[in-house]
């Protein structure tokens, strides 16, 4: 590191005054273009996002809310929330919305908060099902601090067995029942939630951090103005940055607001909120409302080539942005499925599948997405391609030489698609 002076301190470029850092940002830049990304939770935010991120917004502490601050000099970020506020409400049609939470986990505990006493109980998916970790595992803060029930998918079909549901609330008379996975392919039936909801008088929340770009364009039916409240995070399908978000009707907006802070937050972050805005006022475009029709119609496509080439995937397909594929029945683990798809040029990850015979570090699947590739500009005759790559690398025979002769054909499509060619070229940051 070196800073020639106290002026340089302030407006030295990062190359200059911490090159290893720099190569380094650099270095991931490269790699995103390189690579195919399909990891189902992630995708590429745009320009315009990273820049609001990357802003002196970074500076400004401003507890509270939005003309109801405990800091000076809130007139110019007050504007900043409020019109990320205003777009999400737009966007998803709530009543409340609060763009504090500083992750998708921190969004659940605010709505926990809002809704529950430590000690009460819930009833949610279960991870091994395609749950999340903050709906009730063990170690997390939320398997600590309530009593949590799971319900999971039926061995037929792989569906979420709503029978299931309906007797576990009968059974455990949750405050609060849980809709929303990490990984689960199909569509979820919120009102069929909700009259369960209302029949053991629980409240309703739904997790949309997967399909809330699915949602706001609406290809997957919203849970807005059907759960109490709805979390989400910011920056899986709907593309926007790092970040998470509480929708809520009236009755629970004061109850999330002090939930978030002071209850969970101190300040919060001003810049990823005008990345926020940023990404959510995009979102009410028709562009971006297209491109999440590409995102399911690419998954489809890609779908039918994995079972056209061989493999099982779980409920036999998919309606959303993600695949699980299933290699129970194959010689290959996920991590075999992982590292043979990375050979490939093609990240994704390992994951459980309904009623994984192997344990989680192992497992016996693979979760593929498409949104950060349809975002990157491919469409289905790409997605077939690669569909069809995928279902060669995880064939048993496949030698180390075929995976290398697979990456040549990913790369050829990588290169078709630039990404960030600013970034790439010698430009480090947004
Ligand atoms: C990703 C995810 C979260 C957590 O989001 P983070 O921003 O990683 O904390 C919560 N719930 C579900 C269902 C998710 O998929």
């Amino acid at each position: 590191m070196s800073f020639t002076d106290q002026s340089s301190y302030l407006s030295q470029d990062i190359g200059e005054c911490d090159p290893e850092i720099a190569a380094l940002l650099r270095a991931e830049a490269e790699r995103q273009t390189q690579t195919l990304e399909m990891i189902a939770s992630e995708n590429f935010t745009s320009h315009a996002v990273m820049q609001a991120a990357g802003s002196p917004l970074t500076n400004k502490y401003a507890e509270g809310l939005p003309g109801k601050r405990y800091y000076g000099g809130c007139e110019v970020v007050d504007q900043v929330e409020e019109l990320a506020i205003a777009r999400a409400k737009q966007l998803f049609g709530a009543d409340h919305v609060n763009v504090q939470p500083h992750s998708g986990a921190t969004a659940n505990e605010a709505a926990y908060m809002a809704l529950l006493k430590p000690g009460d109980r819930v009833l949610a998916m279960a991870l091994a099902h395609g749950g999340h970790l903050t709906h009730g595992l063990k170690v997390n803060f939320s398997g600590r601090l309530y009593e949590f029930h799971h319900y999971g998918v039926r061995r037929e079909d792989c569906r979420i067995d709503m029978d299931q549901v309906r007797e576990l609330a009968r059974e455990t008379r949750p405050a609060l029942i849980v809709a929303g996975a990490s990984a689960y392919p199909r569509i979820i039936d919120f009102p069929a939630f909700r009259e369960i909801a209302d029949e053991v008088g629980a409240r309703f929340m739904v997790d949309m951090a997967h399909i809330a770009g699915l949602v706001a364009a609406g290809v997957h039916p919203t849970p807005v103005g059907i759960a109490d409240v709805v979390t989400t995070t910011i920056h899986k399908t709907l593309g926007g940055t790092r970040g998470g978000m509480v929708l809520s009707n009236a009755e629970h907006g004061t109850a999330v607001d002090r939930a978030v802070f002071p209850g969970l937050q101190g300040g919060p972050l001003m810049h990823i909120i005008a990345g926020k805005a940023v990404a959510l006022g995009h979102a009410l475009t028709e562009e971006f409302r297209d491109r999440q029709r590409h995102v399911v119609a690419n998954c489809a496509a890609m779908a039918e080539e994995l079972v056209a080439g061989g493999l099982n995937l779980v409920s036999g397909g998919t309606d959303n942005h993600l695949v699980l594929v299933d290699l129970s029945d194959t010689p290959l683990t996920g991590v075999d499925g992982e590292h043979r798809l990375e050979m490939a040029g093609i990240t994704v990850n390992k994951n459980g599948v309904p009623f994984d015979e192997r344990p989680p570090t192992v497992t016996s699947g693979l979760r593929i997405g498409t949104a950060a590739l349809t975002t990157r500009g491919l469409r289905e005759p790409e997605l077939r391609e690669i569909g069809r790559i995928i279902a060669s690398a995880l064939k048993p025979e496949t030698s180390e030489a075929d995976l290398a002769d697979l990456r040549a054909r990913s790369n050829a499509i990588s290169e078709r698609f630039p990404l960030y060619p600013h970034l790439t070229a010698g430009s480090v940051v947004a």
